[in-house]
């Protein structure tokens, strides 16, 4: 079975109707790719590439406001969910990480099902999703995920699982001697629900070898979402930039994920997020400035015409940034989250014990609507925001 899109406003009718910003107008680049969009065409990743060094980011960041007001009008979505991180302990070594560790490290740590519940309880009737990944443990097989989702299925009915990048899958296929449609199959009967999409770093070879070496292959991502898909499990798609690629890789890595959308249309939310500066991992990095976040967070929109949701990722690119891309064609931001590792390893600072009510006046202060939806985008609830007098917006990169 396929999943059926999201239902979706005729985004393309509502986005010929708008007013267009001066900064569009007048700028030819700009202008003819809306008049592309109305049309029902496709931007190119030549146009992406010509978008991306060339734009005035005012006029960018306009016309990716206006697509995503043209889908989601003023609503910017959140949901109420916990990262759990199951494990530390990680065969591989990519350059970029600073989670992963040797198994016998001083801070290695492995969850039991049991602990893994343990980290829930806390946020019982609060959260509807786990959202819940980790490094690729050399003695775990598909018996030690099934436990921990039939597990917390059976304390937790609610919540929605969504676990496992790309890689886990595979590695959990090969330790379990499984093909990885039989190991997503047998996941989804433990509980599994959707995937986070992490993983994907950029979808070009030639750069996975030299940041991550060992992954999978670009072609690889591709299949196991696609086979995500087949058995209906959602799944999101992620890119890591600001490390060694080029702004044509970046294209490449948009137009791959588009590619297998039009064909599996599982894909619910597209999330682009930087990597952190650090000076011992991969100091070769070229890294992203604040307007490049908000330049790729753009982009995104203008080029992912079938992808409906994009994420600003707060966790990774801190609060102030996420209020601007929530005004730059993000329309979803994540999470209250209540715990995370991998982002805070590589050196976020971004606060991650937030409530509907924080999430809420991020939104509002920023002039858009909170609404609360659930973890596969299927139930939505607007959310009235109260100011809050002792909450200031908390940290960018770095500080
Ligand atoms: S990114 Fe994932 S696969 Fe790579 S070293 Fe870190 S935990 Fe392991």
């Amino acid at each position: 079975m396929t999943i059926q899109p999201l239902p979706e406003n005729n985004w393309r009718i509502e986005l010929s109707k708008m007013t267009i910003p001066i900064s569009v107008r007048n700028d030819p680049l700009l202008s003819d790719t809306l008049g592309t969009l109305i049309e029902g065409g496709r931007i190119s990743m030549k146009i992406g590439a010509d978008l991306h060094r060339n734009a005035k980011l005012p006029g960018l960041t306009a016309l990716a406001r206006m697509i995503k007001q043209s889908r989601f009008g003023n609503s910017v979505f959140f949901n109420e969910n916990l990262h759990v991180n199951t494990t530390n302990v990680c065969t591989l070594a990519c350059r970029f990480c600073a989670f992963r560790k040797g198994s016998r490290h001083s801070e290695a740590y492995s969850l039991s099902a049991e602990d893994f519940i343990t980290r829930i309880e806390p946020y019982r009737g609060v959260i509807d999703e786990v959202h819940a990944v980790g490094g690729l443990h050399p003695d775990w097989t598909i018996d030690n995920y099934s436990e921990m989702y039939e597990l917390t299925k059976r304390n937790f009915p609610n919540i929605s699982i969504k676990s496992l990048t790309a890689v886990e899958v595979k590695h959990i296929a090969s330790r379990s001697g499984l093909s990885i449609r039989e190991t997503l199959q047998i996941l989804k009967e433990s509980g599994l629900d959707s995937l986070p999409g992490g993983g994907a770093e950029i979808l070009v070879d030639s750069i996975r070898d030299r940041i991550c070496m060992g992954k999978e292959k670009s072609s690889e991502y591709l299949e196991i979402h696609e086979i995500a898909h087949e058995l209906g499990i959602p799944t999101n798609c992620t890119m890591l930039f600001g490390t060694i690629e080029s702004i044509e890789d970046r294209m490449t890595h948009l137009d791959k994920l588009r590619s297998q959308q039009d064909s599996s249309m599982g894909f619910q939310c597209f999330v682009p997020y930087p990597f952190l500066e650090d000076n011992t991992r991969l100091p070769e990095a070229s890294l992203a400035s604040g307007e490049e976040v908000i330049r790729v967070i753009a982009l995104s929109r203008i080029m992912l015409d079938n992808i409906p949701h994009i994420k600003a990722y707060r966790m990774n690119i801190g609060d102030h940034l996420a209020s601007i891309a929530i005004n730059s064609g993000a329309d979803d931001i994540d999470g209250t989250v209540g715990h995370e590792e991998i982002m805070h390893d590589a050196g976020s600072t971004a606060s991650v014990d937030y409530d509907s009510t924080k999430l809420a006046f991020l939104i509002d202060s920023a002039g858009q609507e909170p609404v609360k939806r659930d973890s596969t985008y299927a139930k939505f609830e607007p959310i009235d925001s109260e100011p809050i007098s002792d909450w200031q917006i908390l940290p960018i990169i770095g500080q």
